[in-house]
């Protein structure tokens, strides 16, 4: 009988314990010691090859030789923006490919990761709403962007370079909800990459049942893409809309916020004629009066083939001035990794789907 390998990353720390308990011939009371030693090796020192784990019984060795896959994805490409902003290609296992991209500032470093290969969004402004849906990613396939980006920049020591990570990449975290929820839990586990809940923040287009469910489930932060105050606008750039309406996405943040406690960020992309006006922003300062909420107003990038043009400066410091004056929290985002097709809404590969051929 051939053993096929269960990849490692796919594992949360009560997994590994469970799995140990019952795979491997040791005393319960060593399990929770050797589960430790193991993710500490994987998450706070990196290690992807059994050989580097030191302390460990040879048979207990042997077993996770035998029975687990440490294997990393693999870099594609590799591009560095002059902001300072990288963009890995990353290959899977099965061949598709996905971005990640680190974003580096003062006093923080931003891991952007993706949770799906394409996206089935249609987001009119997006360059990922051009590619069709591939597939969802494993929980190993999004936790790899973490390690692989670490590896890439020597992130194993005490101090962390990457100090913050976006759910923002390519996908719709939501609409992969159990394996972004896994992939949260090996992020917060203090025993390896120990990310506090307030260092995540996961964005979605709004999907409405699932907002409620991550605020009991996930608790991170959380992004809304608005882009959009009112039902007729945001039904033309984002398709989600015809299903979820505001009114619905309102109500589903305000729930949110009374479990979460904290601010929900709002991301609005302006768009040169769209949804840059006086009237919008108007629109804007009433809904963000519905619930606690930061608005983050977002520069457009443009990719190739897109009909949309970023707002002009001045249409861009009217509308954030209106919002500024109403006394809500509005924040001008400036785009990073631009001239590299790394900054939000550029990212896109050309992973297709197969047919199924029979
Ligand atoms: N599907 C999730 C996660 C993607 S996050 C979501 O929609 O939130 C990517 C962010 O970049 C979203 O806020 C998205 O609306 C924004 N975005 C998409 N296209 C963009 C563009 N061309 N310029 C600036 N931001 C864009």
């Amino acid at each position: 009988m051939t053993i096929v390998s269960k990849n490692f990353y796919d594992f949360s720390y009560a997994d590994l314990s469970k799995f140990i308990l019952d795979h491997f011939s040791l005393e319960p009371k060593q399990v929770g010691m050797r589960t430790n030693q193991i993710w500490k090796f994987v998450y706070k020192k990196g290690f992807s090859e059994v050989s580097q784990f030191s302390n460990l019984p040879i048979e207990t060795k042997e077993n996770l030789q035998k029975l687990f896959n440490f294997k990393r994805i693999t870099i594609k490409e590799k591009k560095i923006s002059k902001d300072g902003t990288i963009k890995w290609l990353l290959q899977l296992e099965d061949q598709n490919l996905v971005e990640t991209v680190f974003i580096p500032s003062e006093n923080r470093g931003t891991l952007c990761i993706s949770s799906q290969v394409g996206c089935t969004l249609n987001c009119k402004f997006c360059h990922t709403g051009t590619q069709r849906m591939v597939k969802n990613l494993s929980t190993s396939e999004i936790i790899n962007q973490i390690l692989v980006a670490k590896d890439e920049l020597g992130d194993w020591g005490t101090q962390k370079k990457i100090t913050n990570i976006v759910y923002m990449g390519m996908g719709e975290p939501f609409y992969n909800f159990d394996n972004v929820k896994k992939s949260i839990s090996i992020l917060k586990e203090i025993h390896g990459l120990d990310y506090s809940s307030k260092k995540i923040t996961v964005s979605t287009a709004g999907v409405v049942p699932e907002i409620i469910k991550a605020a009991n489930e996930i608790g991170t932060y959380l992004a809304l893409s608005l882009h959009a105050p009112n039902d007729i606008l945001r039904e033309k750039i984002m398709p989600i809309n015809k299903k979820y309406k505001i009114k619905d996405l309102i109500e589903s943040c305000s729930a949110y916020t009374k479990i979460n406690k904290e601010k929900i960020f709002l991301e609005y992309v302006l768009l040169k004629d769209v949804n840059d006006s006086e009237e919008c922003a108007k629109q804007l300062i009433k809904l963000m009066s519905s619930f606690p909420s930061k608005l983050n107003l977002i520069e457009f990038n443009a990719w190739p083939g897109v009909s949309y043009q970023p707002s002009s400066t001045d249409a861009v410091q009217k509308f954030y001035q209106t919002i500024k004056k109403s006394g809500h929290i509005v924040t001008l985002r400036k785009s990073r990794g631009e001239d590299i097709l790394g900054a939000c809404g550029q990212l896109k590969t050309e992973s297709e789907k197969l047919r199924k051929t029979i």
